[in-house]
């Protein structure tokens, strides 16, 4: 069965808890001629916003555009973005460091989408010669000397830091003079 995910009303979308608060606070009024009840959130089936303009649910069936959807209130997130989309949006941003760590602070996207993500728009990419592409380094350089490093292991473990563009360079060149001369390794 279909749930009640979000809520538009007052020209946005809202999440539940969000819209459970602005009724309780009287922010909505009963629109005439619907019948009396409460949804599974306690809210009216009745209720119009401040133009009078129904309160509609969404319910989790309702299909999201690609940049997800977030509450207009308090900003959680009620439909994930698709992690493509979100990722190339977060690059246009003005922080695109921060914009990209708040995807994955917020479980838009794991460290692994972010490192794919990374080493294909990479400025600077090592990989172990010794077991393909089971272990690397890539760094996407952003003005101001700042640079967003995805690392990778043979263990399948991503990491995604941040560091001066000069850092994440030289962290590649220490990893390319170690894997000489070590054993082969195929993950
Ligand atoms: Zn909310």
């Amino acid at each position: 069965m279909p749930r009640i995910v979000a809520y538009t009303y007052n020209a946005g979308i809202h999440c539940p808890a969000c819209a459970a608060a602005a009724h309780e606070k009287g922010r909505f009024r009963d629109a005439p001629g619907l019948p009396p009840g409460t949804d599974e959130h306690g809210l009216p089936y009745a209720a119009a916003d401040s133009e009078g303009n129904l309160v509609h649910p969404v319910f989790s069936t309702d299909e999201p555009p690609v940049e997800g959807w977030y509450c207009e209130t308090c900003d959680a997130v009620i439909a994930k973005p698709d992690p493509e989309h979100a990722m190339h949006m977060a690059m246009d941003a003005p922080d695109p460091i921060a914009a990209m760590f708040r995807l994955i602070d917020t479980g838009v996207v794991d460290e692994r989408d972010v490192g794919n993500f990374v080493a294909m728009y990479a400025d600077g990419v090592w990989t172990n010669p010794n077991d393909g592409l089971c272990e690397g380094l890539a760094y996407i350089a952003f003005h101001g000397g700042r640079a967003l490093v995805a690392s990778w292991d043979n263990q399948g473990f991503w990491n995604v830091e941040e560091m001066t563009t000069e850092e994440a360079e030289a962290e590649i060149a220490t990893r390319e003079a170690e894997s000489e001369g070590e054993e082969e390794d195929r993950c």
